[in-house]
């Protein structure tokens, strides 16, 4: 079997994906420990037999709908490459918008104290660390996988000196160190618990539930950090999460029940409401 063949091949067995072909490539490309570009300009070459079965099993790893980022064990995101693995949530696109604002507010305060919330493979934090120069990046986590993880990401894009990774129940990690932070960040879990079941397979069946069940009403943790966030903020402190689809509203009418203000909603590429900001009182 040549590169042209499993690729020709393999195509209809992956018509649950949404991107078959893209698939392929990439498993080749991990087979073969070589880029795409090769895989397009060598489609004659053979595979050897244990490439091939190599090449099998991954295909169907993707059948049964594991993640793609979970089979070549990272993702890109802002840029930048991140490890991932089961038991963190693989990072999206929609969380880029959350980041470039925080980017954006970030240019007004000088070397800017930030707390990550529900930190998971340490995208949000790794990025900002990157792209920001903060005084330090508090990420917390109460999963051991995702602090395991993170760590390795922020190592892996040269920003360890500036995160510390902590294992926590939202704020409970930092509760006496008396932090006064300019900005609190978070992609909390805010899938309702009842329509979990409505999520894509790839998703539910591989991601961590933990990332995704934000209770009855999907606002449990917008609740919680918010409450809590006031006392880990400076005054004209920020508060930035990214939210579900339609709960942009809600979480407005938290923040402001909470006494924040100015708050303002920013719409993803898709025009969906995405990240929702607001500033301590
Ligand atoms: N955006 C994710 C999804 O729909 C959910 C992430 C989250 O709950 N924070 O799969």
């Amino acid at each position: 079997m040549n590169i042209r063949d499993a690729i020709i091949n393999s195509m209809k067995e992956l018509n649950n994906s949404t991107t078959p072909k893209l698939d392929i490539e990439l498993i080749l490309c991990k087979v073969l420990g070589v880029d795409r570009i090769y895989i397009h300009i060598n489609l004659d070459k053979n595979l050897t037999r244990d490439e091939e079965e190599r090449f099998r099993y991954f295909l169907n790893q993707r059948k049964e709908g594991r993640p793609i980022a979970y089979i070549l064990g990272n993702k890109e995101f802002m840029g930048l490459d991140f490890f991932v693995k089961e038991g963190v949530l693989i990072p999206r696109s929609d969380t880029e918008i959350l980041v470039q604002e925080v980017i954006n507010l970030s240019k007004n305060i000088k070397n800017p104290l930030i707390i990550d919330i529900g930190t998971g493979s340490g995208a949000i934090s790794v990025s900002l660390a990157k792209f920001i120069k903060c005084s330090k990046v508090y990420s917390l986590d109460i999963s051991d996988i995702a602090l395991e993880v993170g760590k390795i990401n922020a190592k892996n894009n040269g920003v360890e000196d500036s995160i510390v990774f902590l294992k926590s129940d939202l704020f409970s990690a930092v509760e006496n160190l008396n932090l006064q932070s300019d900005i609190v960040v978070s992609n909390p879990p805010y899938i309702r618990k009842r329509e979990i079941y409505t999520l894509d397979r790839d998703v539910k069946d591989y991601e961590p539930l933990l990332a995704l069940d934000g209770g009855e009403d999907g606002l449990d943790f917008y609740r919680r950090i918010t409450r809590e966030s006031l006392k880990f903020l400076k005054k004209n402190g920020i508060l930035a999460y990214e939210v579900g689809y339609d709960q942009a509203d809600d979480v407005k009418k938290i923040m402001l029940d909470n006494g924040f203000d100015s708050i303002k909603i920013v719409k993803d590429l898709s025009g969906i409401q995405r990240v929702v900001i607001g500033f301590k009182i």
